[in-house]
Formats: C-alpha cells, structure tokens, sequence
C-alpha cells in the first residue's frame, strides 16, 4: 500500500493565504491534503511533478450562470483549464427556485435565458424538482467536475409568487411567501441570495424590499449578491448595496463592477473598514456577445411587448412588413447600438465576414444601417452571428485596472462566463470572460501585483465569503482541491487571436486539476472524475 494516494512534488507552493510562496511536494489521501513538506519521500499511487510551475488551491468563481447547463454537461472543461474548481451560481437575480423546476424554465425561456426549443427539452428530459434540496439531489445523481454552491435568486422568486413581472411592491401576502420561500431555501442549504436590480423583475423591488429578503439571509449566514441598480448611477447603486449590507447585517458581494468607476472600489473598502463584511467581484475582460440570429429573434420577442404573445414566427413575420419593422426598432435595444460596433461573423461569405453593419451598409448604399440589420435577419441566413458591441467593451475593456483597484484587497474575480446551450455553444457567447482568471493574473502581475496576493484573492477570500472554510488554502486537513499552473504558458487568446467559429476557445498553461482530491484535468484533458460536490451553506447543511 503506498503511503499517499498522490503526491505533487517540486512545485512553487502558493498557499492561497497570501504567504510567500515556496518550493516544496503535497500529498494527499482520498479528499484531503495529507501533508506539505519541502520533500516528502514516501511512495504514491501516482507522482504528478510539479517542477517550474505554481501548485496552488483551486480558483473559486463566485459568479457564474450553470445552473441549468449543469444538468446536461457537468464537465466544465472550461474552468478546469483556468485552475477553477469551484462555481457559484444562481447570480443576477436568476436561480432554479421556488416551486416546481417547469415553471423555472417558463421564467428562464420569458426573461430570454432560454429558447422554446431548449425549455421544450429541458422540460421532457430533465428530473423533475420543487425545491431547493430536491435540485441538489438532481445535480449529485447527475455528477459534476466542480463544486457547485447556490445562490437563491430575487428575481425569480419575485416573479414566482407575483405571477410574473409586476411593478409594484408586494402585498403584505406576497411579501410573506417571498420570505418563506427564501427561509425554506436557506434551511436547505443554498449560501445566500442574489439580485439582478437592473433587470426585471428585481428592478422593481425597493431598497426596502431587498433588506427585508437579505435580513432573512443574514440569519443564516447567507452572501447578498448584487447585479447592482445600474440606472441611478454605478456609485449610487454600490451605496445601495452597501446600505443594505448595513441595515440587514448580511454579507454583500457586489457582482462584475465595472472598473470604469474606481470611486465605486474605494467606498466599498471605506464600508469594509467601518465593519461591513463586503467584496467585490469584477470580469477582468469582455467584448460584446455573440449573438445568433434565431437567439437575436428570440432576445427580439422577449422584449418587445407587442411580439412577444406571436413568438419568434412573429417576429419573423414582422420583419417583412413595415409596421412590423417599426415595431422592432420601437422595443429592441440592440438596435439602439451604434451600427459600427454591430459586427457579423459566422456568415460563410467572405464579402461581409467580419465588418460591422455600418461598413455593410454603406458599401451596399443603404442610407440607414439599421434596415440592412433588418434585411440580414429576414433574409435565408440562419448561421449569421451577431458580434454585439464588437471586440471592445467600455464597462470591461482591454485595460489594466488602475492602481487604487488593483491594490483594493477586496477585488477578485467572477468570470460570468455566458451559457450557450451545452448541445449548442454556438448560439450564444463571448470568448473572453471564458479567459478571465488569467487576464487577471497576468495584468496584476505585469503591474506588480505579488502572485500570493492575486491567488489569495480568488481563492481564501472567497472561500471566506462563502464560509467554505476547509476550501481555498493548502494545508494539511483542507480538501484538496489544487491547481498546477505554469504560470509562463498560462494564457487566452486576445480578441484579434480568436477564431470566433469555435465558441469553445479556452485557456492554456494548466495541465493539472485536482477536485476533492481527485485528477479533473490532467496532462491538459478533461477527466470524467466527477468528483464535485454540492457545496451547502455550513450554517445549516445536513437539515431538510
Ligand atoms: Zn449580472
């Protein structure tokens, strides 16, 4: 019997507290580290050499969107080729509760999270759950390659208990299922509750409101995740997230803040400093979605009050008509970007691949680009996507963070990777939050941010804020959830590199993932380990 299950030796040891570094082996027995020396000579079921590279705790992302995508695809290749091993998800307001899993997906499919084609699916293929504890029971018989935690989300619930999107409060009956349903699912283990106060339905939840839901989540030791209140201003809606932190008590992690307003950084860490348990998480790049057309078609008719009874064949109709075009340009956002940062890919003719609207329209003579929009999404093309603001975006664009946020301690990373279908990546995505840990890592050290620090961030400082305390750092008795990383390999694709035919593009430079002690990624290939788990809030795990 050898000694250890796994040893990985000579490795550049970075714990994930923020310590030094340095260079030394780690062994581990079923899930848990079983020692750290600088040399540990007993035998091992398998040595993985580590040398030249970082050996370091797992990334956990505390803002993702898989909930749903879990339930057919839980490999997750594109994490664990970041060193990630941990996902938070049920962020922006969006969860898989209350109430009965085919009402979800009715909530998912109207908010434009979903297509018909794929709530269809979902419906007749999926277990059936009605509540929080029975979806977990669904994800562990199903397995998965990373840990899961779960966010409630309002927004969702909110539209649940209301029948729907309703501008006005809650009455006092409504209010007091709204809190039972976040007590019942708190009970049950998910670790807090998040918001999307932009979006309906949360959007039309006063502050008032939210205290009273994040109160309920502080008595469980839960995290307010906030998509914040963007239309009052990117400050003024941190405040409020910070105000609710005060007046409820509960832990805030304030969702992808852009890094455009460095104000909003420092009263963050002004309101840690007076006592408020806050961070903040930040998508370290992004350029504008890749669209599809028959996705667009469905983002069209989730927003347009008048087509969205007709369904996307409505749409399709409109199209050809003029009143049925004015009826798109009157609702549909996308048109409202500027026609030069709308660019087409995917297209098969190379006469158009790549140029933006503008471009397209003035050599075809259109005098308005909004019409050859219209024209390209009526005519015979199914596979046009729709580069939707282009390769830049200003809220996260292609830039170091300046000084004040990068040495902000509170700053980490949340990738909010989009989700495509999984059996259809094609329909939906956006290539660079698929690199996010290392933009961060590489642009914080390139302006001097210490490795230990920039590991500390996504790893023991979020493990804290979710109270995932035997996650996030190396140390005997800790689960070993571990990434080896060489750190000279460890890069993504920049916009110019990408071939935007493959929605799947992903890291490089991590060849070795480990995931409650067992090899997720190795030698650079996703396993089918599946060794994740159900990560449940420790205030109340194991209670039904
Ligand atoms: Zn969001």
């Amino acid at each position: 019997m050898p000694s250890y299950d796994i040893i990985i030796r000579n490795g550049f040891i970075v714990d994930g507290t923020g310590s030094p570094g340095f260079w030394g082996d780690v062994a581990i027995r079923g899930n848990r580290i079983a020692r750290i020396a600088s040399r540990i000579t007993d035998t091992a079921g398998r040595v993985i050499d580590a040398a030249g590279k970082m050996v370091c705790p797992g990334f956990i992302d505390p803002h993702v969107h898989e909930e749903t995508v879990v339930l057919y695809d839980g490999l997750f290749e594109v994490y664990l080729k970041e060193g990630v091993t941990t996902l938070i998800n049920g962020n922006c307001g969006h969860s898989v509760t209350p109430g009965h899993s085919h009402r979800i997906y009715e909530y998912y499919y109207k908010n434009g999270l979903m297509t018909e084609e794929a709530r269809e699916r979902y419906t007749r293929e999926q277990p059936e759950w009605t509540n929080f504890a029975e979806y977990c029971d669904v994800i562990r018989a199903k397995g998965v390659n990373l840990n899961v935690g779960f966010l409630l989300g309002h927004g969702t619930i909110r539209w649940v208990v209301m029948g729907g999107s309703k501008d006005r409060p809650p009455t006092p009956e409504e209010e007091a299922r709204i809190l039972g349903y976040i007590e019942e699912g708190m009970q049950q283990g998910a670790l807090g509750i998040s918001t999307g106060l932009s979006y309906i339905p949360s959007r039309y939840a006063d502050t008032d409101e939210i205290v009273k839901c994040a109160e309920v989540v502080a008595r469980y030791d839960g995290v307010y995740a906030t998509h914040a209140r963007y239309y009052i201003g990117i400050v003024e809606s941190t405040e409020e997230a910070i105000e609710i932190g005060e007046r409820s008590g509960v832990r805030v992690q304030v969702s992808h803040l852009t890094p455009t307003s460095p104000e909003s950084y420092d009263k963050v860490l002004e309101a840690r400093r007076r006592g408020v348990e806050i961070c903040i998480d930040t998508i370290p790049r992004s350029t504008g979605h890749c669209t599809r057309k028959d996705r667009l078609l469905q983002f069209i008719m989730a927003i347009s009050s008048e087509l969205f009874d007709q369904g996307v064949e409505g749409v399709k109709a409109a199209l050809h008509t003029p009143e049925g075009r004015a009826l798109i340009l009157k609702d549909a956002y996308i048109f409202g970007n500027e026609m030069d940062k709308v660019l087409v890919i995917n297209t098969g003719d190379p006469a158009i691949e790549g140029k933006s609207i503008a471009a397209i329209a003035e050599e075809r003579g259109y005098e308005d680009p909004k019409e050859l929009l219209l024209d390209l999404l009526a005519d015979e093309n199914e596979k046009y996507t729709f580069w939707l603001g282009g390769p830049s975006r200003h809220d996260f664009p292609w830039a170091t963070h300046p000084e004040s946020i990068r040495n902000n301690p509170l700053v980490m990373v949340g990738s909010d990777i989009i989700f495509g279908e999984p059996w259809d990546p094609g329909s939906w995505y956006e290539l660079q939050r698929r690199g996010g840990f290392v933009h961060f890592l590489q642009s914080y050290r390139a302006a001097g941010v210490p490795v230990e620090e920039i590991v500390r961030r996504n790893t023991s400082m979020a493990a804290n804020m979710f109270r995932l305390f035997d996650r996030g750092v190396l140390r005997p008795g800790m689960i070993a959830d571990i990434a080896v990383i060489d750190l000279d390999a460890y890069r993504f694709p920049a916009p110019d590199e990408i071939d935007y035919s493959d929605p799947e593009v992903c890291a490089e430079g991590v060849d070795t993932v480990l995931v409650n002690g067992q090899v997720a990624l190795d030698g650079g290939e996703v396993q089918p380990a599946y060794a994740g788990e159900v990560i449940l809030n420790p205030s109340t795990a194991g209670r039904r």
